[in-house]
């Protein structure tokens, strides 16, 4: 007998009905033998609604008010459903995260978890109870509650899992696992059945809204074979995440994303000396920006020009930083392009196979699709391409390395967000 940690979103959880089917699902997980212990998040849209809520009373409201109001949203559906899984006549208990002992650091709205006491919810398991956590929320070591940011059940799910040594981690969801693109843009999409922590990782960032980065850090920092996979479909087994070293690679490519939040900068006739990178890329970290593809060339009359990408998000702030260093590092002029999309192809495959960036350059040259920039790291190559050829890209890159299927996917709500 093991431990199963089962996590549900918030539309899994959406009505009474729904919180009936959720409950019908751990009571089977129970039944194959197993103690189960399941996340579940807040009800519906109910986190957008309390934001909303709060903005109506001020523009600025406190984080740590915020984290005061968010993790309700957890509480109210942690109780319906141990409420609905003990009508079914099974023992249940729910816990918030102070309960459990969910211990985080003390940074409201997106803390980290730094330890999960395992006392009290092995001693509830071991009375034979069904364990209901609140997904998304914690506690500092004062007593402080706090939330991980957005989605963050999924890693509440897994680190609990992890903490409990647990057997499994299924995370269910609207989809049947994970597809090798967003079935939006290519419905005949193939579903992946195993992928590595570290394709899933560098799909995350690149753009697939599957899991919370962060709980797919976690699993593989602690080892926790993941699962995502449908709540409607419950026979369906869905996609196993799991460590590279445990699986066979068939294919050099498992997935395809886009990420079309990002700006380019370009700054021209930088003096050809050294310093200049380090002071200009230095001052953007001094003010907390994340810089994504860097690209710098030398001109025929010996300057460089640098250009470089930024979330969207962080613009302002990345044009005040130029701004003020425009004179210092002796830079020409600053161009700006906005319609950009990062195109990215992953796997872990292409790790001994040359040619591949060869065959996605060729795929997007023949449908006529212009690079502007390419980056590469060990399981992933990117392009950056014009918004407007973003969905192309995708299409013809599935197409390019096998990823389309002869069915198309079965997508029954909204896809996953994370
Ligand atoms: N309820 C939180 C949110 O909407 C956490 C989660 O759903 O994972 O972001
Ligand atoms: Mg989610």
């Amino acid at each position: 007998m093991g431990i199963i940690v089962q996590k549900f979103g918030g539309t899994s959880v959406a009505d009474p009905q729904k919180i009936h089917n959720v409950a019908k699902a751990v009571i089977r997980e129970k039944e194959n033998g197993n103690d189960v212990v399941v996340v579940v998040s807040a009800m519906g849209h109910t986190t957008d609604h309390l934001i909303k809520l709060a903005k109506e009373v001020t523009s600025t409201p406190d984080s740590r008010e915020m984290d005061m109001l968010l993790s309700t949203g957890e509480q109210v559906s942690i109780a319906l459903l141990a409420m609905a899984i003990q009508s079914h006549g099974y023992k249940a208990v729910s816990m918030n995260g102070q309960q459990v002992g969910i211990v985080t650091e003390c940074i409201h709205s997106k803390a980290r978890i730094v330890d999960i006491k395992t006392d009290k919810l092995q001693k509830k398991i071991e009375e034979g109870n069904i364990i209901v956590v609140a997904g998304f929320q914690g506690v500092t070591p004062d007593g402080e509650i706090t939330t991980l940011g957005r989605g963050g059940s999924d890693t509440s799910a897994v680190a609990i899992a992890a903490a409990l040594k647990a057997d499994r981690c299924d995370i269910y969801t609207d989809v049947e696992g994970v597809y090798a693109t967003d079935p939006r843009i290519v419905p005949n999409i193939q579903k992946t059945d195993v992928i590595s922590y570290e394709e899933m990782l560098e799909l995350a960032r690149v753009g697939a809204n599957v899991l919370h980065p962060r709980s797919v850090e976690t699993a593989k920092q602690f080892n926790v074979p993941l699962r995502v996979r449908s709540s409607f479909k419950l026979d369906n087994l869905g996609t196993l995440i799991i460590g590279v070293d445990n699986m066979e690679i068939y294919k050099p490519v498992a997935g395809v994303a886009a990420d079309s939040s990002q700006i380019r900068i370009l700054l021209s006739e930088l003096p050809d000396i050294p310093g200049t990178a380090a002071k200009l890329f230095g001052s953007l970290a001094k003010s907390n920006i994340s810089v994504d593809m860097i690209i710098q060339s030398l001109a025929s009359n010996g300057t460089n020009s640098i250009a470089f990408t930024v979330d969207a998000e962080d613009f302002e702030s990345t044009m005040t930083t130029l701004e003020a260093l425009k004179a210092e590092l002796k830079a020409g002029e600053i161009l700006i392009d906005k319609d950009i999309a990062k195109v990215s192809i992953v796997g872990a495959g292409m790790v001994d196979r040359p040619g591949i960036a060869a065959d996605m350059f060729r795929s997007l040259a023949e449908n006529n699709i212009n690079i502007k920039m390419i980056s590469t790291s060990e399981i992933k190559i990117s392009c950056l391409v014009e918004k407007e050829n973003a969905k192309n890209a995708i299409k013809a890159l599935c197409k390019e390395f096998g990823l389309e299927s002869t069915e198309s996917a079965d997508v029954k709500g909204d896809l996953p967000d994370v």
